[in-house]
């Protein structure tokens, strides 16, 4: 009988557990995570989370399943709490605290951790947003209502500025780069998504460093490269995350910007496959190795990582259009594709003016991407037609009738 082993007890080793049962897989499963908490799902820790309770009670905590669900439906063994320190390739082993867990298929779905801020560590008042943890301690602040900084206009850090001034509460996103989301959506659509901020209040230095993060004990300052000096008594800092693989040195493994994998998600360790924020694969799509860390890739890369390590023979490659999503005020905010464009044309309403637009991004004669602001319902046709390599030409013409038809 074989040992199904999953490292990572987040969204992509979850849905890897749920997926090898659903394959009919009735061998022990043994999951191993370093947060004491049941699996939980991360999106929500940057939006509905932090909003204000009524009656100032706690709000919904997002675990994806029950402590009896694991047990039963699942029947996996859950070890919580305690980090895997090692992984021995040879003798097919995980370590961790006092336990030595052998495997002969291992799913490692570590994700990643927040980039702390150089020369912030122990200053109180200063968070990362990754865990349920940093969540709580954000929204304590929040509540209190801290004056705050975000360091970073990617998305959390924009999530957590738009809660911020939801509440009511002062808030400054300071961002070195020219625009917010630039890596993500290009600088046209950043400039694009800046005004957003600035529509609802927020404060938005681009273009500037900090310089330091001051406080006694407790952050009281922010001082930027220019010379501001932002009072804050809560930084969030959202400036990326990093792949969690510290314990995987000397494993055998090809670590570079996460797990190097082929595009059956296989690290080329007998055994041993990885999926979700850790896993760099190889994106048949886009022809060469991709780390992503959106939502819906974790939760996929999870379900086929198991699949093809539980049955080799039958792998399937893993490829998809990246896909995103993010809330900011009462914008919703999606993108689908290659970010890295030749040109990006509003096809449907208008940034300037409208909360709600269609962007499409070209590269060579090709459709690459789409953005929309408030466009739930077309984000997923220019996905399909991403898929289906369209011209750019078919999807200008694809967008001139949804609009005619919007129109009528
Ligand atoms: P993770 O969720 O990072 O989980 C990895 C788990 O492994 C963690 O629990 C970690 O503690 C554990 N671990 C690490 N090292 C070890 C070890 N050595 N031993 C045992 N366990 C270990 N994506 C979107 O598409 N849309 C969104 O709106 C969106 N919002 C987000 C908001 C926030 C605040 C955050 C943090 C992320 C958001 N994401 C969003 C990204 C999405 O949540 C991630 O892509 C997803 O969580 C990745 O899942 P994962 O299982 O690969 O990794």
């Amino acid at each position: 009988e074989r040992h199904f082993v999953v490292v990572g007890a987040s969204l992509a080793g979850l849905r890897a557990v749920e997926a090898a049962r659903r394959s009919g897989f009735d061998g022990p499963i043994t999951v191993i995570g370093a947060e004491s908490h049941l699996p939980y799902d991360r999106p929500p820790l940057s939006k509905k989370y932090l909003e204000p309770v009524i009656d100032g009670g706690r709000p919904e905590l997002p675990f994806f399943r029950s402590a009896e669900a694991f047990a039963h439906e699942l029947d996996a063994e859950l070890i919580l709490g305690s980090p895997a320190t090692r992984l021995n390739t040879e003798k097919q082993e995980v370590h961790v605290a006092n336990r030595v867990v052998p495997y002969d298929v291992l799913i490692i779905a570590t994700g990643a951790h927040a980039r702390e801020l150089p020369g912030t560590q122990g200053l109180a008042g200063v968070h990362g947003l990754r865990t349920l943890d940093d969540a709580e301690g954000i929204r304590a602040a929040l509540e209190a209502r801290a004056r705050t900084v975000v360091i970073g206009a990617g998305f959390i850090g924009s999530e957590v500025a738009s809660n911020a001034r939801q509440r009511g509460v002062d808030v400054t996103v300071v961002e070195a780069l020219p625009t917010p989301l630039v890596r993500a959506v290009g600088p046209a659509m950043g400039a694009a998504v800046a005004a957003l901020h600035e529509r609802n209040g927020t404060k938005l230095l681009c273009g500037v460093g900090v310089s330091s993060v001051e406080g006694d004990g407790h952050v009281e300052r922010v001082v930027l490269a220019d010379g501001t000096v932002l009072p804050a008594d809560l930084v969030v800092v959202g400036i990326g995350a990093v792949p969690s693989v510290e314990w995987l040195e000397g494993s055998g493994l090809t670590l570079d910007n996460g797990i190097v994998c082929d595009a059956n998600l296989f690290t080329g360790v007998s055994g041993v496959y990885a999926a979700g924020d850790v896993a760099r694969w190889h994106n048949p799509l886009l022809g060469r190795l991709q780390r992503l860390e959106h939502w819906t890739s974790a939760a996929e890369q999870g379900a086929a990582a198991a699949r093809n390590a539980l049955d080799p023979a039958a792998a399937k490659p893993y490829s998809t259009v990246p896909y995103f999503w993010s809330d900011w005020y009462d914008s919703r905010i999606q993108f689908v594709g290659f970010p890295d464009a030749d040109e990006v044309s509003v096809v449907d309403g208008d940034v300037t003016t409208s909360g709600k637009w269609v962007a499409l991004y070209r590269k060579n004669d090709r459709l690459a991407g789409a953005l929309t602001v408030n466009g739930q319902t077309e984000i997923m046709k220019y996905r399909g037609l991403i898929t289906k390599q369209t011209s750019w030409n078919d999807a200008l013409e694809f967008a001139r009738v949804r609009r005619e038809q919007a129109a009528a």
